[in-house]
């Protein structure tokens, strides 16, 4: 009898014996349904020497169900899934599901329904549907879609399709995307851009593997430059797929893109229908989808012929994922290339110690842009020392700053404030009675939000009403915000600079791509004459008029003080910096600090970036931390106190001691509860030629865990809250 080895998605199962019904024939990669219990799941079929299993007697072998009329999981897809399992250390159950995230896209569909609002809405309205009418406004999606989106149930929507409130339409589920024309509209390449944009395109039509930093200064046409990688691939009949760390923010680089290649690239993000994941998912299975932008999570979308993967801005620590398989899409990017004898190239104006390592060790190739295109200049960057400068009190922009802005104003120019803070100000104090106003469930202070009038916690998404009175001591007009995030520097502007028209970019106001896309448009029409904001600001954004970027408070990133604190900073602030001076006219930075003369504001004023990175590096391989030696983080969580304890105990205790590894803690994690659960930490630091995975796994196997406590590994932690 034939018999399959299948790994299915089933949480707690690896791989299970199936028989193979007669005339069915199944190879490795074959996407099938398997019995299981009185249930049928999802599974794919596998090399049956890859994973072990209980063994089963052919007589109690039961039979593969069905298997799905889809394109198999090729190879080295099956090879990323096994490579991330046992590299994260994650069921792969869990990895698979990242690969067959669209469940829908396994079975063929003629058409699909999907309902939008009616054109006529009578007036007589029960005011739950009215306003559902009004969040759904532009929407179009399934039943369960749009209840989600107007907040509301789905029997409620569908009492409305019933009403005729609702219109349904048919979706057909499998039109191919349009192919990018590689000939559309290519640039004429300055001369150190076509030396490396030709060693890329020469990479991708080779079959092997090839991974590039593609090292060039903010400004320096990294993207057209990558962009005749991307081109290569069409030509030579394969896929491409490029990373960008906000896909909310990706409008301007979409527009850039059907400029050069004629047509839109295919877009994967967490925002899609369900109509649109599925023909994604199917498009970029048969290979007809040539070219998709997305985030981390489209890694593991099933495509047929990938020939190159850009990861843009790839020194963001937001291609790390930090719930559920907590991967780093930039790592996982080279393994996949590598995987599939494909390119990678990782984009950035200032590269991850991580990656320069790998240059030095000879593993990736360096391609460099040291100038920006058309002959504009790097802003010049110098520090205000709040020291001798300071604000008047109770305001956060010191005099400089402010002439500053005042003249790029009378000049007709632009102007960017960036604070990496959301919301009004973060800390709300009684003057009462001391009370500082916590979130019930996390070990963190609720942020002020004017905008919306509330308090909001930025851990687990609690918030409530600004409270009249304080919530501990009953006083009131006795509460009063401490420190400030972007709304209150732009209440500040509007207060000393009532003149200068002010958008605010944060998570908050920018959350979707049409608000990216509209507040572009707003700013190259000169409707803006003044951007504040978080991170957000520091990414991607070309605007030739802006040439002045301050940064108001330059020290801020410091504080955290884990080992990439001064790293991130000097990444954001360099970033940041980039976006002034992009067009004819020359730019300035101005950093607000009350250290002008630590190490890392020298470095960013001088443009030594050499030289810090190298000071950095150092302390690193001093310290064997990453990429010199491995660190693992080990959080126990739960929501009863003593039982966290007693396993974070019994680890401390078992914890393995052994020639290059140690085990730091177990003590109470700086995020010490979160979303109402207790949180404990340990740190495992280990040589690089320690089999990190081997030893920690052995170790939380042996140390019994109840099933009210977890207990989560990250490997390579890029948080340590
Ligand atoms: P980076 O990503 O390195 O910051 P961009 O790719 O955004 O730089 O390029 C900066 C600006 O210069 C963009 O407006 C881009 O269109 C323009 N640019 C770069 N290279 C060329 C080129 N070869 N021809 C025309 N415009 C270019
Ligand atoms: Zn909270």
């Amino acid at each position: 009898m034939a018999r399959v080895r299948v790994l299915v998605l089933q949480h707690g199962l690896g791989a299970l014996d199936y028989a193979v019904p007669d005339g069915m024939g199944l190879g490795p990669g074959d996407i099938v349904e398997v019995p299981l219990g009185p249930r049928r799941i999802v599974g794919v079929v596998w090399e049956a020497d890859r994973w072990a299993t209980r063994e089963v007697p052919d007589a109690k072998l039961r039979a593969v169900a069905a298997r799905f009329a889809v394109p198999p999981v090729t190879a080295p897809l099956r090879r990323l899934i096994e490579w991330t399992g046992a590299y994260y250390m994650a069921p792969p159950a869990a990895v698979l599901r990242m690969a067959l995230s669209v469940p829908s896209a396994l079975i063929e569909a003629p058409t699909l329904v999907e309902y939008r609002l009616a054109t006529e809405v009578p007036g007589n309205l029960t005011s739950l549907r009215a306003a559902a009418i009004e969040r759904l406004a532009g929407r179009q999606g399934s039943v369960r879609e749009l209840a989600r989106h107007g907040t509301v149930s789905e029997g409620v929507i569908r009492g409305m399709v019933k009403a005729g409130l609702l219109t349904p339409i048919a979706v057909s589920p499998d039109v191919p995307p349009p192919v990018p024309d590689p000939d559309f509209a290519a640039p004429v390449l300055s001369y150190e851009q076509a030396v490396a944009a030709e060693d890329i395109a020469q990479a991708v039509t080779a079959d092997a593997f090839a991974p590039f930093l593609l090292d060039g200064v903010t400004g320096s046409g990294k993207t057209e430059v990558y962009f005749e990688g991307i081109a290569a691939a069409i030509r030579s009949g394969g896929q491409a797929l490029i990373l960008v760390p906000e896909i909310a923010l990706t409008a301007p680089w979409l527009a850039r893109f059907a400029a050069r290649f004629g047509c839109a690239p295919v877009a994967w993000h967490s925002d899609l229908r369900g109509s649109e994941r599925r023909r994604t998912w199917r498009s970029v299975a048969t290979g007809n989808a040539r070219v998709v932008v997305g985030a981390r999570s489209a890694l593991f979308l099933p495509f047929a012929k990938l020939r190159l993967i850009v990861v843009d801005e790839a020194h963001d620590s937001s291609f790390k994922q930090d719930d559920g398989v907590q991967y780093h899409g930039r790592d996982v990017a080279v393994m996949r290339a590598s995987l599939e004898q494909a390119t990678v190239v990782l984009a950035t104006a200032t590269p991850a110690i991580e990656t320069q390592a790998q240059v030095t060790r000879g593993r990736y190739v360096e391609l460099k842009l040291p100038s920006r295109f058309g002959g504009a200049q790097l802003p010049a960057i110098s520090t205000i020392d709040l020291r001798t400068d300071p604000p008047p009190r109770g305001n956060w922009l010191s005099p400089p700053l402010v002439a500053a802005l005042r003249e790029t104003h009378v000049a007709g120019e632009q102007s960017l404030l960036f604070l990496n803070r959301r919301g009004y100000a973060p800390l709300t104090l009684c003057r009462t009675c001391g009370n500082r106003i916590e979130c019930p469930q996390c070990t963190a202070w609720l942020v002020e939000h004017r905008l919306t009038a509330r308090l909001q916690c930025h851990h687990c998404g609690y918030s409530l009403p600004v409270p009249p009175r304080c919530p501990s001591c009953d006083a009131e007009y006795s509460l009063v915000a401490c420190g400030p995030g972007v709304e209150r520097v732009a209440e500040e502007v509007a207060r000393i600079l009532p003149d200068l028209r002010v958008a605010l970019v944060t998570s908050d106001t920018i959350f979707s791509p049409a608000r990216a896309a509209a507040l572009v448009a707003a700013v190259e029409a000169h409707e803006i004459d003044l951007l504040i904001g978080t991170q957000l600001v520091t990414k991607g954004y070309h605007f030739p008029d802006l040439t002045l970027v301050g940064v108001v408070d330059a020290d801020l990133g410091l504080a955290g003080g884990d080992l990439r604190a001064g790293e991130r900073t000097f990444q954001q602030i360099a970033q940041v910096a980039g976006r002034a001076g992009r067009g004819s006219k020359p730019g300035r930075v101005l950093l607000q600090t009350h250290q002008p003369d630590a190490r890392i504001m020298r470095a960013l004023v001088e443009y030594d970036a050499a030289g810090f990175y190298a000071a950095e590096t150092d302390a690193r391989r001093d310290l064997g931390l990453p990429p010199f030696g491995r660190l693992a983080g080990v959080v126990v969580s739960g929501e009863d106190a003593a039982a966290v304890n007693l396993v974070a105990r019994d680890l401390g205790r078992s914890a393995p001691r052994s020639d290059g590894l140690a085990v730091l803690g177990p003590a109470p994690a700086p995020l010490a509860m979160l979303r109402g659960r207790h949180r404990v930490r340990l740190l495992v630091h280990a040589r690089r030629s320690v089999d990190l995975q081997g030893v920690v796994g052995a170790w939380i196997e042996g140390v019994k865990v109840p099933a009210s406590v977890r207990v989560t590994v990250d490997i390579d932690p890029y948080n340590f809250l």
